[in-house]
């Protein structure tokens, strides 16, 4: 699946979407950060790591070759990808999604252990932080995106049960425009 600029709909997010779905990953980053800092310091270069090549490697192959680049979006990465891409002509396809999905585990799994080592609260804590995040993402951003080619999209294409291009924390249903 793919799509140039000009047959995407309008940008269907309100300006103060982006910065919400973008604030509610910072308790996640911050609680990863501190539990490897006090746990397991080697794993620090690949977790700094890993989220800079979310923000910078990924952006190349989704947001520069999105049709809402530079626009406030689902994310703040729509206004910040230009700081360092310039706009892609290539297609933004499913393809390029695989980056975001390649490091999800890594985000999400490198500091698991070393949180459960802290304590089975401070996991549940650190796994809650996630769980506000990717919350916020999908109920503000996924369910008003017009992206079908995300993997990620409650509304992708065939999007019924059991599909498995359909998010599994979706209902489905979509926010209309505003
Ligand atoms: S809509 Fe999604 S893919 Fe497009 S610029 Fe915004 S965050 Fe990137």
């Amino acid at each position: 699946m793919e799509t140039g600029r000009n047959d995407a709909p309008e940008n269907p997010w309100p300006r103060w979407v982006s910065s919400v779905t973008t604030a509610a990953a910072l308790p996640a980053m911050a609680l990863g950060s501190y539990v490897l800092w006090r746990g397991r310091r080697a794993k620090l270069p690949l977790w700094v790591g890993s989220w800079g090549a979310l923000m910078t490697v990924s952006r190349r192959y989704i947001c520069a070759r999105c049709p809402y680049y530079g626009e406030y979006c689902s994310t703040l990465f729509g206004k910040m990808t230009p700081i360092i891409w310039r706009r892609s002509e290539r297609p933004l396809n499913t393809r390029g999604f695989y980056w975001d999905i390649a490091l999800a585990p890594v985000l999400i799994g490198l500091p698991a252990p070393d949180a459960y080592r802290l304590s089975k609260r401070c996991l549940l804590a650190y796994l809650s932080t996630w769980a506000l995040f990717l919350g916020t993402l999908h109920r503000l951003g996924c369910r008003r995106c017009p992206l079908d080619m995300c993997p990620f999209n409650p509304a992708r294409p065939g999007g019924g049960e059991g599909d498995p291009g359909r998010c599994p924390l979706s209902s489905g249903r979509r926010i209309a425009a505003r």
